[in-house]
């Protein structure tokens, strides 16, 4: 789609981040690379620049926002961090781990980035250019993945621009994504239980035996929903390619664009040699391109549900949904 975009691709060197600031600053929309897909960044707290978000990706305004931070003496401005999430936060971050705390009162950030809940949820990424961007500003920036509501998550400056061209003001270009599902969302309940609000690229039990007592492990458990909004990408569809998915798949059909794992050899693979992280990092590739295919179905072959294996599932589904 190169020459005819109307969203500028700018390469993210010293100057590409700079201009980024200085857009953010005015309140202004960028699409920044992340470790886990193209998130899109405003000001968290500016009103007026969250609800931009919400407009150009066609948001439900009752799905929160990921506010991201440098690390976690940023985070505790406005968010409470006790107990297992303050020992995770400093454990884990920078990295793809979300934590859902209680919201300080004296946050000073948009109501809307977390929709009005009392609770809010907070990532340090890792990928060095949103770093190099949370450094050069001197506020924390709301970013969902880069898409239309509903639509496939981004891992490309390209893929943004399929949904969001000429509705946000320009993508940083870092390259693609490395791990290539969303964050792990985690919620700690007051009884110290926790909840798996979204299966990502950690994988919660083995959080609990390296940083807690492996012989008394907390319970986890998997979000149903039940508590509301608290997981979009609990939303049963979401993710869509906007064609029938069919999952499970160990050939295609006449009509079909097979996405292929291992042993089975697609019009796009996921990975060839049965790698599960590679098979995240180029999944919402396969679902661009099998989006974009003239057959108008997509059967996807089976992926293993070990690791990070388990959030691709997850996004099948909903994307099957
Ligand atoms: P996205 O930005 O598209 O990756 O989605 C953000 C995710 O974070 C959604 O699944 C939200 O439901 C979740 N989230 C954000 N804030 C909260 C919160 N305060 N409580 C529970 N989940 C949240
Ligand atoms: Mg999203």
């Amino acid at each position: 789609m190169s020459g005819k975009n109307v969203t500028d691709i700018v390469l993210a060197d010293v100057e590409g981040i700079a201009k980024a600031a200085r857009i953010l600053e005015s309140g202004g929309l960028v699409a920044v690379p992340t470790e886990t897909v193209y998130g899109l960044a405003a000001r968290a707290d500016s009103p007026e620049a969250v609800a931009r978000i919400y407009a150009a990706k066609g948001r439900p305004d009752f799905n929160p926002l990921i506010v991201h931070v440098r690390d976690l003496e940023q985070a505790e401005r406005y968010g409470v961090f006790a107990g297992a999430a303050r020992v995770l936060a400093g454990k884990e971050w920078p990295g793809p781990l979300t934590l859902v705390v209680p919201r300080r009162a004296d946050a000073g950030l948009a109501g809307a980035v977390s929709a009005g809940l009392p609770t809010i949820a907070m990532r340090a990424p890792q990928h060095p250019v949103m770093r190099a961007l949370l450094q050069a500003v001197d506020f924390p920036l709301a970013a969902p993945s880069a898409n239309r509501s509903g639509f496939i998550s981004p891992t490309t400056p390209e893929h943004v621009l399929a949904s969001l061209d000429g509705r946000i003001d320009m993508v940083l270009d870092g390259g693609p994504c490395e791990d290539g599902v969303e964050s792990t969302i985690l919620l700690i309940d007051p009884e110290g239980v926790w909840h798996e609000l979204r299966p990502g690229p950690i994988y919660l039990p083995a959080l609990n035996d390296i940083h807690f007592d492996p012989h008394y492990p907390v319970k986890i458990v998997r979000a149903t929903g039940e508590r509301g909004i608290e997981a979009p990408g609990q939303l049963a569809s979401h993710y869509a390619p906007g064609k029938p998915v069919r999952l499970n798949a160990g050939a295609a059909e006449p009509d079909e664009f097979l996405i292929g794992f291992g042993a089975v050899h697609g019009d796009c693979t996921l990975s060839a040699s049965g790698d599960i992280n590679e098979a995240a990092a180029r999944l919402y590739a396969c679902l661009h391109e099998a989006a974009r295919a003239r057959q108008p179905r997509i059967a996807v072959a089976t992926v293993p549900d070990e690791g990070v294996g388990r959030a691709i599932n997850d996004r099948l589904r909903r994307a099957a949904a």
